[in-house]
C-alpha cells in the first residue's frame, strides 16, 4: 500500500493527471486500455534522441555503437525483469498483438492438418485471430477453453489432445479482470508436450513476472499499459523454440546472408526483428519497466487490490447494477452495466462527470457473445489511482444510474 503522500509524489510524475476534461479534473481509469507515461519514461527518449541517437547493430561510428549499447542495454533490462536466462530470449517488437502474430505466423508454417490450438473464451481478439489465420493456412483445428459465469476458465486437462500442438491464453484477461491458473495450465500441457503463449498484456503492469517459474514456452508484454511508450513490445520465447520458429518477417538485420538463391537467417533475437527496430521505444520500456520496480509491484498490487474492493463493494449494493466477471482471483478491472442502459450511454455521462472508462466488447466479442450482453463498461485501475477518485467514480456511476436505469419487463 501507499501512504497518502507517496501516492501525491507518484502523481505528481504523470503531469496529464492533471488534466480537465469538461470542466472537470480528469480521473483517468482506462489504465487497461493505455496507461500514461511518467516523466522519467519520456525523459529517457528525449535523452537517447537527444544524445545517443543513430541506426543500431551494423555501424562502425561511435554514435552508432552507443545506440547498439543502448538498445542491447535495454533487452537485458527486460530480460531481468522477466527472469529469462538468456537476451536472446527477448524479442521486441510494436505490441503484444505483433508479438503474438510473430509465433502464430511461425506456427502456421509448424502445424500440420489435423493438429489443434487451443485459447479460450476470454481471449482478446489479438490472442484469437492470428491464431485462426495460423490455422487456416495450416489445415489446424481451433478449440475453445470454455467458461463459467463468474468469468472463469474451466480448465480441464482432457482439453488437451495428442494433437494439440499450442495453448494460447491470457494471464489477465482485459474484459473482466480474472486472472488465470497459468501455472496449472503449463503444467498439464507440458505432461503432453504441449506448448503455452501467456498473453501477459494485461499482467504485466499488476505482476511480477518470473517466465523460468513459471515455465511457459512465449510470454508477451505490451509497453503502453506498463507505463511505457506505444509501439514497442516484447515477445519472450524459449531458446529452443525460437531456433526452430520460422521467422515472420524478412528485411534487414534478420539475416546471416543474403544470395538470390538462398538466404540464411540470424539467431534470435534478431531473426524476428527486421528492419530498423524502434529503440527509443525500447529504451522508454526499459525505464518503465525500471519505474514499476522501483515502486514495487507487490505494492502497486495492493494498492490496486485495494481500489477494486472498495469499488466493487460500493457498486455491488446498487440493485440497479450488474457487475460483469466476478471471478475468486481477479485484478484491477471492474466492468459493470446499468440494467436497460446501453455502455455507451454510461461511458458518455461518466465522461460529462470527468471519469475515463471504456465502453464496448474490449476487443473479446466471443466473450460478450458467451455473456449474452452486448459489452460493458469497464473501469481499470493503476497505481496512480486514488481512493478519491474511486469515491468520484462511485458517486458518478449513481448519478448515471439515476439517469438511465430501465427496469426490464419481467
Ligand atoms: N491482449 C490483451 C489481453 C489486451 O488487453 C491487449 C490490449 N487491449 C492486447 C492483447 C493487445 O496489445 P497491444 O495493444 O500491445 O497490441
Amino acid at each position: 500500500m501507499f501512504s497518502a503522500s507517496e501516492l501525491l509524489e507518484l502523481r505528481a510524475q504523470f503531469p496529464i493527471l492533471e488534466s480537465t476534461v469538461h470542466g472537470k479534473t480528469l480521473v483517468y481509469l482506462d489504465n487497461a486500455a493505455s496507461t500514461h507515461k511518467p516523466d522519467r519514461v519520456l525523459e529517457s527518449m528525449n535523452a537517447y534522441y537527444r544524445t545517443t541517437h543513430s541506426n543500431v547493430h551494423r555501424g562502425v561510428h561511435q554514435l552508432s555503437q552507443k545506440a547498439t549499447e543502448a538498445f542491447e542495454q535495454a533487452r537485458e533490462e527486460v530480460r531481468l525483469h522477466l527472469n529469462a536466462s538468456d537476451a536472446s530470449e527477448i524479442i521486441f517488437t510494436k505490441g503484444c498483438t505483433d508479438a503474438i502474430n510473430t509465433v502464430a505466423s511461425g506456427y502456421a508454417e509448424l502445424l500440420r492438418a489435423g493438429d489443434e490450438v487451443l485459447v479460450s473464451t476470454l481471449e482478446h481478439h489479438s490472442n484469437i485471430v492470428p491464431w485462426q489465420m495460423a490455422c487456416r493456412r495450416s489445415g489446424a483445428v481451433l478449440r475453445v477453453i470454455p467458461i463459467n459465469d463468474s468469468g472463469e476458465l474451466l480448465w480441464d486437462v482432457a482439453l488437451l489432445s495428442p494433437r494439440t500442438r499450442l495453448v494460447a491464453v491470457n494471464h489477465i484477461s482485459n474484459a473482466l479482470g480474472t486472472i488465470n491458473p497459468i501455472e496449472q495450465i503449463v503444467r498439464d500441457c507440458h505432461a503432453q508436450h504441449t506448448a503455452v503463449l501467456v498473453d501477459g498484456a494485461q499482467s504485466g503492469p499488476h505482476l511480477s513476472i518470473d517466465v523460468q517459474a513459471l515455465d511457459v514456452d512465449f510470454y508477451t508484454l505490451s509497453g503502453h499499459k506498463i507505463y511505457g511508450p506505444t509501439g514497442i513490445g516484447v515477445l519472450y520465447g524459449k531458446r529452443a523454440l525460437l531456433d526452430a520458429l520460422p521467422p515472420y518477417q524478412g528485411g534487414g538485420d534478420m539475416i546471416k546472408t543474403v544470395r538470390f538463391e538462398e538466404t540464411t537467417y540470424a539467431d534470435p533475437p534478431f531473426k524476428f526483428e527486421a528492419g530498423t527496430p524502434n529503440m527509443a521505444g525500447a529504451i522508454g520500456l526499459a525505464e518503465a519497466l525500471r519505474f514499476v520496480r522501483d515502486v514495487g509491484l507487490k505494492r502497486i498490487q495492493e494498492h490496486e487490490t485495494a481500489l477494486l474492493t472498495q469499488a466493487s463493494a460500493e457498486l455491488a449494493g446498487m440493485s440497479e447494477l450488474r457487475l460483469v466477471g466476478t471471478a475468486q482471483r481477479k485484478a484491477s478491472v471492474l466492468s459493470f452495466l446499468i440494467e436497460g442502459a446501453h455502455p455507451y450511454d454510461i461511458g458518455v455521462l461518466l465522461d460529462h462527470m470527468g471519469i475515463a472508462v471504456r465502453t464496448g466488447h474490449h476487443c473479446t466479442q466471443p466473450l460478450m457473445e458467451r455473456l449474452g450482453i452486448p459489452g460493458t463498461a469497464r473501469a481499470s485501475f493503476a497505481l496512480y489511482n486514488t481512493p478519491v477518485e474511486v469515491e468520484a467514480f462511485v458517486q458518478a456511476v449513481r448519478k448515471a444510474t439515476s439517469m438511465l436505469y430501465e427496469p426490464t419487463q419481467a
